[in-house]
């Protein structure tokens, strides 16, 4: 089903993914780590589906989408997406399963690749039931990190951030490959989550297949 919404707030949370909160249809509901496709509702634009996940809590009053804008694609859906004010419509679509928690585990996301991880840590956190979880999520420099201090307030420790492409970075610069995951993995029958660029994901999941795991995956592409 297709269904025009509002936008009702918009912010940048880094230098290049901008928050959209918009209006809640009566009776829309999701579950944390599930997607939609969303389409500007401009003339050209409404056939263009991109699928965005949900960040909000199930219970919020609004929808929130966290969205990295590749401001160099004039043919993209993020650029027009970063044009839009408060009051502009999208078109929102159902909601559908991209990955979903099934248990305690290993949480590993990169850039973008954290925002299902963001509904679910979110969705633990007030049940009081983070326990056990543990995020690796890696990015190219330090401030590309989505919602550090959240995912530090939530996490603590647990929250461990990787950083590829900056040498003086103030976070560990190891990569996420084998000798990293065996040193760091002390359970690897435990679930693991992995989402990020297609290469990355990939490239964890043969690795985790060679350790003994099995891992949900989502793969947002490039
Ligand atoms: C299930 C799912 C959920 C997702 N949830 C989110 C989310 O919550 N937040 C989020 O930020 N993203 C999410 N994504 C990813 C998101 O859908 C894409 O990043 C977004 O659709 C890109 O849209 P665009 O039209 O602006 O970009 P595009 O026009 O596709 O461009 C994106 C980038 O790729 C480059 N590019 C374009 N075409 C090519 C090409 N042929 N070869 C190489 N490079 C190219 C562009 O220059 C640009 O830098 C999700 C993806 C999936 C599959």
């Amino acid at each position: 089903m297709e269904t025009i919404v509002n936008i009702l707030s918009t912010r940048y949370i880094t230098h290049n993914v901008k928050q959209f909160r918009l209006q809640k249809p009566a009776g829309f509901s999701f579950t944390p780590g599930q997607a939609t496709e969303l389409s500007v509702n401009r003339p050209g634009w409404k056939d263009k589906k991109n699928p965005f996940t949900f960040t909000s809590l199930t219970d919020d009053p609004y929808l929130e989408f966290t969205i990295k804008i590749y401001p160099d694609s004039d043919e993209g859906v993020t650029n027009q997406l970063s044009k839009l004010a408060v009051g502009d419509e999208l078109i929102l679509r159902d909601a559908w399963g991209a990955i979903e928690y099934k248990g305690p585990g290993y949480f590993i996301a990169g850039g973008a690749g954290i925002t299902p991880f963001i509904a679910i840590l979110r969705y633990l956190n007030k049940q009081g039931k983070l326990a056990g979880n543990k995020l690796f999520f890696s990015n190219k420099t330090d401030k590309d990190i989505i919602l550090a201090d959240e995912l530090k307030s939530m996490l603590g420790p647990e929250a461990v951030f990787l950083i590829s492409g900056q040498k003086d970075s103030v976070h560990d610069t190891r990569r996420i490959d084998e000798t990293f995951l065996k040193a760091e993995v002390s359970d690897f029958t435990k679930h693991f989550y992995v989402c990020g660029p297609d290469a990355m994901v990939e490239q964890i999941n043969s690795i985790l297949a060679r350790l003994g795991a099995s891992a949900d995956l989502v793969v947002f592409e490039r």
